[in-house]
């Protein structure tokens, strides 16, 4: 007799992170050793919110507001919402956990785009649901394809946008006439995790007011990007009352911890931080742009804190040879790399030994 694991798990994987600067540097021998390869915030975190954080540290033996109340009162003040239509989250992989939890039965359908945030696919597999996945077209998601992928069964439809990993975006006009074809019985779940960094205005810069109009919306936003707080898991969706009421049954009791809750109403609170961390990435942006134009490189437009580009060789290969060279980047497919926009020294060094590594 031995132990049997749920069916399901047989079509999962864990994830696997990249290699942690340390050990880069140990296996190399390198003293230095900078990660562009998880868009994270090359400027750190607001200076406020370390101050926030040290007056907090003597907190620790106590358990943090389950109800997250400050924070959820802090977000909803600003979006002009109700609290009970916000619920924080230890960031935006334990919300779209929890989605999943709360809306698939087995045999649901859940459609999402290839090439998107990974964790889309893996918990509708987690809850034995089916995945349905349509292609981008140009690196962009195809709504139309999506909207032709609905059948009787489709339960959740995964929106990433801007999307990671290739950068691009959906303007608001697409996203409007999408959501009028849907079926109010299907979640929309709507990730907004890059929506700090975007520089066009036919973007869906106020979706709240998506949420009057569509009961079947949810949407979520981080902490881990613009705000620099990827180390504490925070992020924060938005939905109806009774959308929220039911994900928090499943929610862990404390699931945004002490620290987390105090950093991000801090955060919030800091827009000239968040002004400053645009401009760096609009300019780094220009910056990596106008190289890759040099190099004859072909990319996709960003309105991220990262860059899809096509380097022309195997991108595991370059993602190696750049590894050993002390510079961490993420090989997506094919001869397509995902960089994070650094500073611009860090651009600059990329740019560097990109060009020392390719042929
Ligand atoms: C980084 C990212 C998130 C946020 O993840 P956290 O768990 O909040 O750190 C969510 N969605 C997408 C598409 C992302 O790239």
């Amino acid at each position: 007799m031995s132990i049997s694991f749920r069916k399901e798990l047989d079509e999962l994987s864990a994830y696997k992170p990249g290699k942690p600067i340390e050990d880069v540097k140990k296996e190399y021998g390198l003293d230095e050793v900078i990660k562009l390869a998880s868009n994270e915030n090359p400027l750190g975190t607001s200076p406020k919110v370390t101050e926030a954080l040290k007056s907090e540290i003597d907190n620790l033996a106590i358990y943090p507001d389950g109800n997250a109340t400050l924070l959820k009162e802090t977000i909803a003040d600003n979006l002009n919402i109700k609290p009970t239509q916000v619920l924080p989250s230890s960031g935006s992989d334990e919300m779209v956990d929890m989605i999943s939890k709360t809306f698939l039965d087995k045999e649901d359908e859940v459609i999402m785009a290839d090439i998107t945030f990974p964790r889309y696919i893996s918990t509708a597999k987690m809850m034995g649901a089916k995945p349905v996945v349509v292609p981008l077209k140009d690196w962009t998601y195809d709504l139309d394809g999506m909207k032709e992928a609905l059948t009787d069964k489709t339960k959740l439809i995964w929106l990433c946008n801007p999307n990671n990993p290739t950068g691009t975006m959906f303007a608001e006009e697409k996203l409007l006439n999408f959501l009028k074809e849907i079926p109010k019985d299907v979640v929309v779940v709507y990730d907004e995790a890059y929506r700090e960094y975007v520089t066009r205005e036919d973007y869906p810069h106020d979706s709240m007011k998506l949420l009057k109009e569509y009961p079947n919306i949810i949407i979520m936003r981080t902490f881990s990007k613009m705000y620099g707080l990827a180390a504490l898991r925070v992020g924060y969706t938005m939905a109806s009352e009774e959308i929220i009421e039911n994900i928090n049954k499943i929610r862990g009791p404390f699931n945004v911890n002490r620290l987390a809750q105090v950093a991000a109403i801090s955060a919030l609170k800091d827009s000239d931080f968040v002004n400053k961390c645009y401009e760096v990435n609009k300019e780094g942006k220009e910056y990596l742009y106008k190289e890759f134009d040099n190099m004859n490189l072909e990319y996709a437009p960003s309105e991220t804190n990262h860059i899809f580009v096509n380097v022309a060789e195997d991108a595991q290969e370059i993602f190696v040879k750049l590894q050993k060279r002390g510079m961490i980047i993420r090989p997506i497919t094919g001869t397509w790399i995902r960089v994070s926009i650094g500073t611009m020294s860090q651009n600059k060094l990329f740019i560097k030994l990109l060009k020392e590594v390719l042929n």
